[in-house]
């Protein structure tokens, strides 16, 4: 097995701090496997930027290699280019993108410099694999540097039809700029078919047998490898000690009641906001719930220095006070709102203590809350997932019950209808899903990328 180099934005952790998330498990996994390097962001921003010493960490397997930014390549690269122009338009959002030439060029300026930075470190049969919309122009980079080795891509986050990113001034030379990748990896066949189609009829490439393009004589396959979690690793932590005394202090305290489960970064795309009016159009039309079904949403603050993401914070608050105000009794709240992290192993414990995962994305690459909450739940008295169409998760988790996220009266129909469901069904879609997660487990996922990019180049 050849040497692989990792490149994403943020690298590590190498060691289960029991805060780690499944992808940063499986790339550790495979980088142990076959031996190589993990290189990114250093998390710091210093004055000398990507222009500093090289940090290094790591075991005898694998080091983590990492660069400082300078502010502007902070604020140009990180903040402004990645995160108010890409995700916004790749999450359908052009009204909240930001277009600014300024930006741009950050973004194509530390691509460079970190290319740049790992050139020297590459070897001749090494395999690079190169992460997530941060990095779009990385592969490029490093062909105009003569790097023949194998190198692919993967994007964690959607990736919209032609028609909604061509609203992005670069989406062009971006995209011509990916096919010097061998094989670019998409969470869904949708977003591997938006891009395919972005390429055929903005770029006029014609496109080839299974899912593939022949760029100058080179093969690029474009196509969906939907990513998975440690379903087996995350299942175990489920039963440990902390994750047992959290469901036991949530069973306590819910007493026989039925608590909905969110879990999200605080971001526009998960749709929280339309998340508590849709609980509360479970109350409105189903008064039966009232004292009898919560909703507990953890939501950490992501992105705080963006003013799109103080706003829904700002917002939620105010939604969760009505609802509570509305409808609260002496024992019972509604809605409890809480936005501090949990370790893996709590989370197990609360999705287990929790009847419905309501998962109501407007728009997600893949959606792993869903996943881990399957994982996590009772063989013998399973909850039910309540999946927006409109996340990843509902390409591969057809035994959920998918909703519009939009429609409030459509997401409370579906909580009644979960809230009701005989245990019959609720194991029958459970043990369905819990299948699929485990056979499809963040390992699977790490493997066929990589067996394809090593077949493209054959
Ligand atoms: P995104 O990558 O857009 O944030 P995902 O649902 O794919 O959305 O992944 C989110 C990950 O973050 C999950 O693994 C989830 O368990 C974790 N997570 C989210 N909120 C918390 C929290 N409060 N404490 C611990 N882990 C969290």
């Amino acid at each position: 097995m050849s040497r692989l180099i990792v490149v994403s934005n943020r690298v590590g952790p190498l060691k289960d701090t029991g805060r780690a998330g499944g992808l940063a498990v499986a790339l550790v996994d495979t980088l142990t496997a076959t031996g190589g390097i993990w290189f990114g962001w250093s998390g710091e921003v210093s004055e000398e930027g990507t222009f500093g010493n090289l940090k290094r960490e790591g075991n005898r397997k694998v080091s983590l290699v990492t660069l400082d930014m300078t502010q502007a390549d902070h604020d140009e690269f990180y903040v402004g280019f990645a995160n108010e122009s890409l995700w916004p338009v790749l999450h359908y959002r052009l009204d909240l993108a930001a277009f600014d030439r300024r930006l741009e060029e950050g973004y194509r300026r530390v691509n460079a410099r970190f290319a740049a930075r790992l050139r020297p470190l590459i070897e001749p049969g090494d395999t690079i694999w190169v992460h997530d919309y941060h990095f779009f122009p990385f592969g490029a980079e490093l062909r105009a540097m003569e790097v023949n080795n194998p190198i692919g891509f993967f994007l964690h986050i959607p990736f919209p039809p032609p028609e909604v990113l061509a609203a992005l001034p670069s989406a062009a030379t971006m995209v011509r700029r990916m096919l010097a990748y061998d094989v670019i990896g998409f969470q869904t066949t949708r977003d591997a078919a938006n891009f395919r189609r972005f390429v055929t009829e903005e770029l006029d490439l014609v496109e080839g047998a299974d899912e593939s393009f022949l760029v100058d004589g080179r093969k690029v396959v474009a196509r969906a490898f939907p990513i998975g979690i440690d379903a087996a690793g995350f299942a175990r932590q489920a039963t440990t000690v902390e994750a047992r005394r959290q469901t036991h202090r949530l069973e306590k305290l819910l007493a026989g009641r039925q608590q909905i489960i969110g879990v999200d970064r605080i971001d526009y795309s998960k749709g929280l906001p339309q998340r508590f009016r849709a609980f509360e159009r479970l109350l409105e039309d189903y008064p039966e719930n009232r004292g009898h079904v919560s909703l507990m949403q953890v939501a950490p603050p992501s992105r705080s220095e963006l003013d799109a993401y103080a706003d829904i914070r700002s917002e939620l608050e105010e939604l969760a006070g009505n609802i509570n105000g509305r409808f609260a009794d002496l024992d019972w709240t509604p809605i409890r709102y809480m936005t501090r992290g949990f370790t893996r192993r709590s989370l197990a414990g609360i999705y287990r203590a929790s009847r419905i995962a309501l998962v109501t994305p407007l728009r997600d690459g893949m959606n792993l809350v869903a996943k881990e909450f399957v994982a996590a739940q009772r063989a013998e008295d399973p909850g039910v997932v309540v999946l927006s169409r409109f996340a990843g998760a509902a390409e591969t988790m057809r035994e959920a019950l998918i909703v519009n996220p939009y429609s409030a009266e459509g997401v409370a129909a579906s909580l009644q209808t979960a809230l009701n469901m005989p245990l019959d069904e609720r194991r029958d879609r459970w043990q369905a899903m819990f299948d699929r997660i485990c056979e499809n487990d963040a390992a699977a996922w790490s493997r066929a990328f990589l067996d394809t990019l090593a077949a493209a180049r054959r």
